[in-house]
């Protein structure tokens, strides 16, 4: 006893471990047979309440949606509608939300509140490009579907069916697709199937079965077929198939549409009692099929029936029934219309607004672009400027330096640095002028070097250039910042000395010589004497002219040369007075040796 005992416990506990599965195991269980079984599903989804607080955020708000989804059997579809969308509202699980809406659609199509389920069936289908999950897709695009078909919206429930089954569904969606695709094709009036679509349609159906789905497609069958005159042929098909399968699913909605088109066919073919039940039937089914077709039809089926049989007074009563049953109904049909219509309008209002902000921001964007474009342009322009500019002021400075150059080099000897003799003129013709008008005495001293040509022959031209420039070196050191001193021939140079009579100036020349006297040429690598005779003239005896002071001080030169070199031969005012009289008087002013 005590061994069995313990076999039974043993059992017992591994039965509840096997028992507490894992949280996400049961919830997909749950799922998977939420609607092939419902006792199970609801066990299930009650156990999984009691362990909440195992979930996670996800495991708890898919337990939402199967709450959500639960409602259905517990006739308390607004709840599920009311949490469907906060589930909606709140998660950011994509797959999850898809499905939310999904369930809001189905669930609000149930209770033919299209108003609150329309915006959420839009949203919905606009993100189902991001499911990845292709069966939920399918799932959620089929119930937009027959959402937008109960809706009386029947374009979108074929654009959205055919949609789905584009898409390789799974059959239980197939089936649906298939029924909604026939269904609203029916009532846009394209229908033009051969019983194969029909058929294979249904037989799809029935395979699993699917028992609403073929009850819808059996009277959108028998609809087309009473439609195309095959009434014999719609009568067998609802009474014989149609009318035992949708007593089964207990759908209102759906027997009142089987039973008030059965009564119809049978007025038609002139079955008064056969009609009359069916009508009645449906008639009984009450306030579930309030403003609906079916019960406009059942009434109309009993006013007629009435008239038939010559009851005035009763066919009356029904006719009254019938005709508000009828204003019912369109007004049921025209209100889903409203609704739809003014959702619409808020759509496009919508997209227009999002497309002129779209627009707006685009013209934004390129006027921007524009502006960096033409700020860019201006810093370039700038840029641009600037180095024309800088170009500008170079070649301007270059100009002038070239410009100083030349006339530096217009105006300099190249050897010795000295003034040229054009230079010379210049500055002592003005010096003169000053002179004259100041008053002021000048002299001018001009100076060839003796023998100069023995030194080139003897110690080179390259001694007799540096000779040249040590010449220019020493005379310069003598002369005042107002004197002018140039080289104005090969080896000839001139002073003007600026203020000074003939005797200081004869003394200046003077000095003069004795320096040259005394340049030591051992660094040209030669020894020799550099002497130079020297002949000077003034303002005062030549006037303020220059040209006649030359040609004194040339004349004073030449005699000084001829007096032997090496001496300094001053214009005297003797020389000028002999240098008048027609005899030629031999009184030179000569100093040094
Ligand atoms: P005098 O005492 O009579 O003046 O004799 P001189 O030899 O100095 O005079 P002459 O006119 O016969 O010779 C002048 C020489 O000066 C001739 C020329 O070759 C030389 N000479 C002129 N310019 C330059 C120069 O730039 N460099 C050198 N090295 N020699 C020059
Ligand atoms: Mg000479
Ligand atoms: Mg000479």
């Amino acid at each position: 006893l005590l061994t069995l005992m313990f076999a039974v416990s043993v059992i017992c506990s591994s039965m509840a471990a096997h028992g507490a599965s894992r949280y996400a195991d049961s919830l997909a269980e749950a799922d998977s047979i939420r609607s092939s079984n419902p006792k199970r599903f609801m066990e299930i989804l009650a156990d999984l309440e009691k362990r909440k607080a195992e979930a996670t955020k996800l495991e708890s708000q898919k337990l939402s949606y199967l709450q959500a989804y639960s409602t259905i059997y517990k006739d308390r579809l607004d709840d599920g509608i009311k949490q469907s969308i906060r589930l909606y509202e709140r998660t950011k699980d994509v797959d999850l939300k898809f499905r939310a809406g999904g369930l809001i659609a189905s669930l609000s199509a149930i209770t033919r509140d299209f108003s609150a389920g329309l915006p959420y069936v839009h949203s919905t289908l606009e993100m189902r490009g991001k499911v990845r999950d292709k069966k939920i897709r399918n799932d959620g695009i089929n119930s937009a579907a027959m959402f937008y078909n109960q809706m009386g919206q029947y374009s979108l429930g074929l654009k959205y069916a055919n949609e789905v089954l584009g898409n390789s569904p799974a059959p239980r969606v197939k089936c649906f697709a298939n029924s909604v695709k026939l269904e609203s094709e029916q009532a846009l009036g394209t229908l033009n199937p051969s019983h194969d679509s029909f058929d294979t349609a249904l037989a799809g159906c029935l395979k699993l079965p699917e028992l609403i789905a073929a009850s819808t497609l059996r009277a959108t069958h028998a609809r087309h077929l009473a439609k195309t005159g095959q009434v014999d042929k719609a009568v067998i098909l609802l009474e014989q198939e149609a009318l035992p399968d949708v007593l089964a699913t207990q759908y209102p909605r759906l027997i009142a549409e089987i039973r008030s088109l059965l009564g119809e066919l049978k007025l038609r073919k002139g079955d008064l009692t056969e009609a009359q039940e069916q009508a009645g039937e449906t008639i009984a089914l009450g306030d579930a099929i309030k403003s609906t077709q079916a019960l406009v039809t059942a009434y109309g089926t009993l006013y007629q029936i009435a008239e038939r049989r010559g009851e005035a007074g009763q066919a009356l009563a029904l006719y009254k029934q019938y005709a508000e049953a009828e204003k019912a109904y369109l007004g049921d049909v025209k209100a889903r219309e409203v609704v739809y219509a003014m959702f619409d309008e808020q759509v496009q209002q919508q997209s227009k607004q999002l497309e002129f902000a779209e627009k707006n921001l685009e013209l934004l964007r390129r006027q921007q672009m524009l502006e960096r474009e033409s700020a860019q342009k201006t810093r370039l322009a700038m840029v641009f400027l600037m180095l024309m500019l800088a170009g500008i002021i170079f070649w301007a400075i270059q100009i002038k330096r070239h410009q100083s150059q030349l006339q530096r080099l217009a105006q300099t000897d190249t050897l010795t640095g000295l003034g040229n003799r054009h230079f010379f003129t210049l500055k002592s013709e003005r010096a003169l002028v000053d002179a004259a008008r100041a008053g002021e005495p000048a002299a001018l001293v001009m100076f060839d070097l003796d023998h100069f040509k023995a030194i080139n022959d003897t110690y080179g031209h390259g001694a007799g250039d540096w000779v040249l420039k040590q010449v220019g070196k020493t005379c310069s050191s003598h002369c005042r910042k107002v004197d002018y001193l140039g080289r104005i021939g090969g080896e000839e140079f001139a002073v003007l000395l600026y203020g000074l009579d003939l005797d200081t100036a004869t003394l200046v020349a003077e000095d003069c010589r004795s320096q040259l006297a005394q340049i030591d040429t051992r660094e040209c690598g030669y020894s020799f004497v550099v002497t130079a005779s020297f002949g000077v003239s003034s303002t005062a005896q030549s006037g303020y002219d220059l040209s006649r002071l030359l040609s004194h001080a040339d004349q004073m030169l030449y005699r000084a040369k001829d007096e032997g070199r090496n001496r300094v031969c001053a214009y005297s005012a003797e020389i000028a007075a002999d240098s008048k009289s027609p005899k030629r008087s031999p009184s030179l002013s000569v100093v040094g040796s």
